[in-house]
């Protein structure tokens, strides 16, 4: 199963993602993630990358481009995978449609997460993950079993992006809206876009997922 979440920060695209690992037995494959490991293992893609990701604008396409290409040639990736946060941008997407071409395979689905704007800024504010295993949490929204506990490892380590500040969500949408949205035309147009209501609870969004999946 191959699949790309859409969707603009704050969707609910690595939420979802994480669900459908434990479901489904494929790897998250996070831009995001593997930019900001990057980042704090100071290679050369991590110093050239980290001004602009806090910044809240696009790391260059060749960059990502790059480390999806080696990332997705593992063997874990021989039954699938979920591309979260990329493909950003058209040329990234045809990027994405070559490499996959060469190992011929194709997208099954591209599930578009939509929600408004207003809701974006308050769940990327509350967003927070365990600092060891990398689950998701929000303040309000998606709070731990037990207060300061993960539920899935057990850790007390949390820990916040340095890009979820109400400036650089801004630019961040931006960024979204002018380099990432045009390509909900692009896959309607390939017959793989399903959009789905982001809106709705973190359950009800799974379930809406599982619908999809399960007729693949
Ligand atoms: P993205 O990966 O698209 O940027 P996340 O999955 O990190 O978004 O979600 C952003 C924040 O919103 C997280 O703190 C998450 O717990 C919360 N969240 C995700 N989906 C929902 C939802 N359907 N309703 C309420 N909060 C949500
Ligand atoms: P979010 O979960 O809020 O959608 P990500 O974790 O996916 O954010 O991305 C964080 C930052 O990393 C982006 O603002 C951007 O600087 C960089 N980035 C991640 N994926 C890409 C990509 N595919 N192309 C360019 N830049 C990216
Ligand atoms: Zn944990």
């Amino acid at each position: 199963m191959r699949l790309i979440l859409l969707g603009p920060p704050g969707a609910g695209k690595g939420t979802q993602a994480q669900r459908i690992v434990e479901k489904y037995g494929i790897p998250q494959l996070s831009t995001g993630d593997m930019l900001r490991a990057a980042v704090a293992a100071q290679t050369e893609i991590g110093k050239q990358a980290k001004a602009l990701m806090d910044a809240g604008k696009l790391v260059s396409d060749d960059v990502v481009i790059g480390i999806v290409s080696e990332r997705i040639d593992a063997d874990d990736c021989a039954k699938g995978f979920i591309l979260d946060g990329f493909p950003r941008t058209l040329a990234q997407a045809d990027a994405t449609e070559a490499m996959l071409a060469r190992k011929g395979v194709s997208l099954d689905k591209v599930i578009e997460i939509r929600v408004e704007d207003e809701v974006l800024a308050q769940r990327i504010a509350g967003r927070y993950t365990c600092a060891n295993c990398g689950t998701g949490y929000h303040d309000t929204n998606l709070k731990p079993k037990v207060e300061g506990v993960c539920d899935k490892c057990g850790s007390t380590e949390f820990k916040r992006r340095p890009d979820d500040n109400a400036e650089t969500v801004m630019t961040r949408l931006q960024a979204y809206y002018k380099e990432t949205s045009p390509l909900i035309g692009y896959y309607y147009a390939k017959g793989k876009l399903v959009s789905i209501d982001g809106m709705a609870a973190i359950e009800d969004v799974t379930a809406e997922i599982d619908k999809i999946l399960s007729s693949l």
